[in-house]
């Protein structure tokens, strides 16, 4: 079906290309059922695109990527290439994708379905219900500061060094993401940072005061040092709605936050550039987990993180709220009525529990959207 929204599709390595043909199932169906199209374009990313080009991206790639509305990444690398030139590794494909689609914002929701709240390693009257989002800052901070590097001091001592680094335009774009995304959910933003012990950390807390006081009043701001966060979404994960730190600190406390929902397999992710003049940001979506190549070729691997990614591309890059949340609502459907993929199989229960394998999981959420509407 023709259409304005145009879609870059890269499946990459291992598993990548099994969960992204669970997705053409539901795109299917959304065209059909829903009458929403996509202009798709597909190509190579990783160690594919290494095999065929001799680059984890391609010239061409890139340039159909800065043109997409939104682009649906599966994932990349294995042991194939993992001998690779540090310059040719397959994840220096998503890394130039970044760099030059400047995604900034790196969107990392961590929701625990009720029927999977057993999963979690916490207590489960701590995760149920809980839908929190983190903002981690993803182009600038400590991974990309300079100077950076080692050599022998004067002393005689080897020395490593980094720089964490911020701009005050830097932290005001990421926090203006947070604000906004606050506005459509519980309107409340945690910003984390060290502002009792670092620079950035200060400049950090002064830029989202002062953004939240010119434009954003209207949402709830509180403030938070990153280490006494990292207690706190263990200890109370519901008292958050959206947080918003730095690269460094958004790595770790997503991770952690990621870990209170169970699997790797359920999680999705998306990451954002600015907006252009016509409001339309770049974006690509992704599920937080590698290519497995454990379970590679096996038919195994969970398609609901891939699923629910191309969920969060309906919601942020088209506007296409209802259609995110159907999606949402088949993936919780699909698991209250006790289909698993192997990695959610927790705990040895198997009353009501169907194992499934990833064509089966895909086939029950498209039917579950058909009885859905
Ligand atoms: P991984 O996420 O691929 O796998 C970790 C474990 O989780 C494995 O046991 C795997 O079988 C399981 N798992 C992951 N996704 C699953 C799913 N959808 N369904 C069921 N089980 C799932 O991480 P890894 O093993 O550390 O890395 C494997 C490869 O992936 C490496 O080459 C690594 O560099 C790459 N990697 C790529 C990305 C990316 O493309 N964004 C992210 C992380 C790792």
């Amino acid at each position: 079906m023709a259409s304005n929204r145009n879609l870059l599709m890269l499946p990459g390595d291992g598993i990548g290309p099994e969960v992204m043909n669970e997705v053409r199932k539901i795109i299917a169906w959304m065209g059909k059922k829903r009458a929403v199209g996509f202009d798709i374009k597909e190509d190579l990313v990783g160690g594919a695109a290494l095999d065929k080009h001799g680059v984890p991206l391609s010239d061409d790639a890139m340039k159909a990527a800065l043109e997409a509305d939104a682009v649906l990444f599966g994932s990349v690398g294995g042991p194939k290439w993992d001998t690779a030139d540090f310059s040719k590794k397959p994840e220096r494909g998503l890394l130039r994708l970044r760099k030059e689609m400047d995604l900034f914002a790196n969107l990392r929701p961590a929701k625990v379905f009720d029927a999977l709240v057993d999963a979690s390693s916490l207590k489960p009257e701590i995760v149920k219900g809980l839908d929190l989002m983190i903002i981690r800052e993803l182009t600038s901070g400590v991974y990309f500061g300079e100077p950076r590097g080692r050599h022998t001091n004067a002393r005689g001592e080897v020395e490593a060094f980094d720089t964490q680094r911020y701009t005050a335009p830097e932290i005001r774009r990421v926090c203006a993401v947070a604000f906004e995304l606050a506005r459509k959910r519980k309107n409340k933003v945690l910003s984390a940072e060290k502002a009792n012990v670092m620079y950035t950390g200060v400049l950090w807390r002064e830029e989202a005061t002062k953004l939240h006081k010119e434009s954003y009043s209207d949402v709830a701001l509180s403030h938070m040092y990153a280490d006494a966060l990292a207690m706190q979404l263990l200890r109370s994960p519901k008292d958050f709605d959206v947080i918003v730190t730095d690269n460094l600190f958004g790595d770790i406390l997503s991770d952690e936050a990621s870990m209170l929902t169970g699997s790797l397999g359920l999680l999705p992710s998306a990451s954002l550039g600015a907006p252009d003049a016509t409001g339309r940001r770049k974006a690509l979506y992704e599920p937080i987990h590698g290519s497995a190549p454990d379970i590679a070729g096996k038919g195994l691997a969970n398609p609901i993180a891939q699923t629910l990614s191309y969920g969060m591309m309906l919601r942020y890059s088209f506007d296409l709220g209802n259609e995110a949340d159907l999606v949402e609502k088949a993936v919780e459907n699909v698991l209250a009525a006790g289909y698993r993929t192997g990695d959610l199989l927790v705990g040895g229960k198997t009353d009501g529990i169907k194992k499934v394998g990833t064509q089966e999981m895909g086939d029950a959420i498209v039917k579950e959207l058909d009885r859905l509407v």
